[in-house]
């Protein structure tokens, strides 16, 4: 999508703070962390949100959601971390690419 900003990110034509990329998936740090950890993973393919997904994601949201650990590992979150998704207006979602952040090293509020 032309206007969308994880998209450009995804292509390179807008700098990121990047924690991992292969073909398909793309992670970096959040410009406006909420903790002392805080980056998302991101497919390339841009699909809006979680609602959109369908049968054939399914094997994309796995591959997503196996990195979380490895590269939460790899970013110092050796006691844990919490893993959000918002999904649509009403749960918070401002940027309508799917994205699955990853957020930890500090005291975070429960749920
Ligand atoms: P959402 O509420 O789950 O949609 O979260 C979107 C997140 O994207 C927010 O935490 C923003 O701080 C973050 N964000 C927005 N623009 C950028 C950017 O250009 N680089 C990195 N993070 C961004």
């Amino acid at each position: 999508m032309s206007d969308c900003i994880f998209c450009k990110i995804a292509a390179g034509e807008i700098p990121s703070r990047k924690v991992y990329e292969d073909g398909e998936l793309i992670a970096f740090h959040d410009v406006n962390p909420v903790a002392p950890v805080h980056f998302m993973i991101v497919p390339k393919e841009h699909i809006d949100s979680l609602e959109s997904c369908h049968a054939r994601h399914e094997l994309l949201l796995g591959r997503i959601l196996l990195l979380v650990p490895v590269l939460a590992k790899e970013q110092g979150l050796n006691d844990g971390f919490k893993t959000v998704i918002n999904t649509g207006k009403g749960g918070g979602q401002v940027v309508f690419h799917l994205h699955v952040h990853v957020i930890g090293g500090g005291k975070l509020s429960h749920v």
